[in-house]
């Protein structure tokens, strides 16, 4: 799903995207300067590899994600908010969903079965 900067207003634009196990809902807004403010929430699993045994495990997602798209190159500081800027004049909500799974793919997690043992 992409949609046009432009078309983003102060009124929140809800979106719902399912793609594969996971659900991406939430919301796009208008706020100034050039900067959209994303709120939304990841659920749904994925599938990962533990990282200490290496099976193949599935994983309930929960995520609740905030950040700013900015609308070319963002060159200030922003203090609250993570700032991803985009290009085109399109803001493309499947690959910004891609990157927030691959950035939780990057984490390590460990199976049920490794925990156990880990606890043991
Ligand atoms: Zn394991």
């Amino acid at each position: 799903m992409i949609v046009n900067f432009r078309k983003v207003t102060p009124t929140p634009l809800d979106f719902n995207i399912e793609s594969n196990d996971i659900v991406f809902k939430g919301s796009l807004k208008y706020d100034g300067e050039n900067l959209v403010l994303l709120e939304a929430t990841i659920s749904g699993s994925i599938d990962l590899d533990c990282y200490l045994c290496a099976e193949t495990f599935v994983l309930p997602l929960d995520e609740e994600i905030s950040f700013l798209i900015s609308n070319g190159v963002y060159s200030n500081v922003n203090e609250e908010y993570d700032v991803v800027e985009s290009f085109e004049g399109n803001i493309d909500l499947q690959e910004l969903l891609n990157s927030e799974i691959e950035l939780i793919k990057s984490g390590y997690y460990s199976c049920e079965n490794c925990k156990q043992e880990e606890r043991n």
